[in-house]
């Protein structure tokens, strides 16, 4: 399978080269140029396999050309068997035709594990039989630091080094990145924002000499396409346990920079009967905004409850636009290059065809302590501030009862322990059994000033052959 940009102008390019690009080289996005499409009578084949197995049969036709099947089934297999839960991706009923799908029974408790723990075998996996090195450079502000560094500890190809602000990450986050051990491991606490920590990272993609030429970085960021690609696998899951794909679903999907939902658009253009997406968002509505009126504007950064949603654009969206314009790769840069300048809208048809799938619902601090005290008072069961984001917005956007609604619970309660204080609620969401000694473990980390080349230096004298 060949991927190509989003922009239309860089190289397309096979699996392997994808997965060790961030942004092409035209500043798109590489998507497949063509999906593989599943029939209903082979999807229906698939119903109670194990998570992995359904995991091959979904992702295999992304990867064939790099690696062999045995090879791959195997990585799966590994990487599925960490999780704290034998259905990996488990449904738990909230109400008639109303369902949570729990994604964060990974070793990070949040759904990008499922991505990430994949990622670090592959990249390991296809640099092995390169003969290559890459340094992983990310910034964060919470999840992806903590699921990337516990998804590459094992690599021997790959050093990651990850940034975040100094005493400005929660406490529970910042000791899932500080706790791994592990000598490629480098966590660097910068004395300034995370908007510094991204800065210094753009920065250093842009002119890596500092390396002297003797590795490379790569991006762990969700402009990855194989983050995308493995997140598809769970729509499918959830569907043939509520009895797809003869009947349709509809999802609700609480939304940053649109990966996690942009993998269940791509879910229903390879067959999965799927009749509605519904765009969760805080307020930091970029999509909201777009999908309720068709004006795409940047806003200033809020600062919320659910910080994982906590952006001004939605990377992933270019994506999602690319297919709105025919695939037409000017027409994409034309409006991006707009869209970074002001506000724009797109051609009302190619609008219209977006919202036959796609609504939306922004929801404020209040609404979602409010969800979170509804949910836990008639349930006894507790959702963290971004998955009830999506309980709120599934339930505001609903268009059919009939149709059982799934929202996706990105990550565990316990690590949003203020949100659930905030809501009124007395009960303490626990951390689970093999996180319980999480504030015993050692820490390591490395507190550096807000300076680029005093962070690119700590990275070349440290990484692993430096
Ligand atoms: C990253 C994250 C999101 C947003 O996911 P996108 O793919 O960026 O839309 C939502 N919730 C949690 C808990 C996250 O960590």
């Amino acid at each position: 399978m060949r991927y190509i940009s989003t922009r239309g102008e860089a190289p397309a390019l096979g699996f392997e080269d994808v997965l060790l690009t961030g942004l092409a080289t035209d500043g798109g996005l590489y998507v497949p140029e063509s999906l593989p499409h599943f029939s209903v009578e082979e999807i229906r084949s698939w119903r109670g396999l194990p998570y992995a197995e359904l995991a091959y049969k979904v992702m295999y036709p992304f990867v064939e050309d790099a690696i062999p099947a045995d090879d791959f089934r195997k990585m799966l297999g590994e990487t599925y068997s960490v999780f704290s839960h034998q259905a990996v991706a488990p449904l738990v009923q909230l109400d008639t035709n109303e369902w949570v799908m729990e994604l964060f029974r990974g070793p990070t408790l949040a759904f990008k594990d499922f991505a990430l723990q994949l990622l670090g075998r592959l990249l390991d996996y296809v640099l092995e039989k390169r003969k290559q090195h890459v340094v992983i450079m990310g910034a964060t502000s919470g999840d992806t630091g903590s699921a990337a560094i516990e998804g590459c500890r094992r690599c021997e190809h790959v050093d990651i080094f990850i940034l975040h602000p100094y005493q400005r990450v929660s406490e529970v986050q910042r000791r899932q990145m500080t706790t791994v051990q592990g000598d490629n491991i480098h966590n660097i606490a910068v004395k300034g924002n995370f908007d510094d920590c991204q800065r210094m990272v753009k920065e250093s993609f842009g002119n890596q000499s500092f390396l002297s030429g003797k590795t490379q970085l790569a991006a762990v960021n969700s402009i990855n396409w194989a983050r995308i690609m493995a997140q598809i696998v769970y729509y499918f899951q959830a569907s043939l346990a509520l009895g797809g794909p003869d009947r349709s679903m509809a999802f609700s999907v609480p939304t940053g920079n649109f990966g996690d939902i942009f993998a269940g658009y791509l879910a229903k253009k390879m067959g999965l009967p799927i009749s509605q997406l519904v765009i969760a968002t805080n307020r930091n509505d970029i999509l909201h905004r777009f999908m309720s009126g068709n004006k795409y504007e940047q806003h200033q950064l809020e600062h919320t409850l659910s910080p994982s949603m906590d952006i001004m654009v939605s990377s992933n969206f270019e994506r999602l636009l690319f297919d709105l314009h025919g695939r037409d790769g000017a027409a994409v840069k034309d409006l991006l290059e707009r869209a970074a300048k002001g506000p724009v809208s797109i051609e009302d048809y190619r609008w219209k065809h977006a919202r036959k799938l796609f609504d939306s619902d922004a929801v404020d601090d209040k609404t979602t302590c409010d969800t979170i005290r509804d949910i836990y008072e008639k349930n006894e069961y507790l959702l963290d501030p971004h998955t009830a984001i999506g309980v709120r917005a599934a339930r505001n956007c609903r268009r059919d009862s009939t149709v059982p609604m799934i929202t996706l619970g990105t990550a565990h309660p316990a690590k949003f322990p203020d949100a659930i204080a905030e809501s009124g609620l007395v009960v303490k969401p626990q951390l689970p059994a093999h996180m319980a000694d999480l504030f015993e473990r050692e820490e390591r980390y490395t507190v550096l000033d807000n300076n680029v080349s005093e962070v690119q230096g700590f990275i070349a004298k440290h990484w692993k052959n430096a």
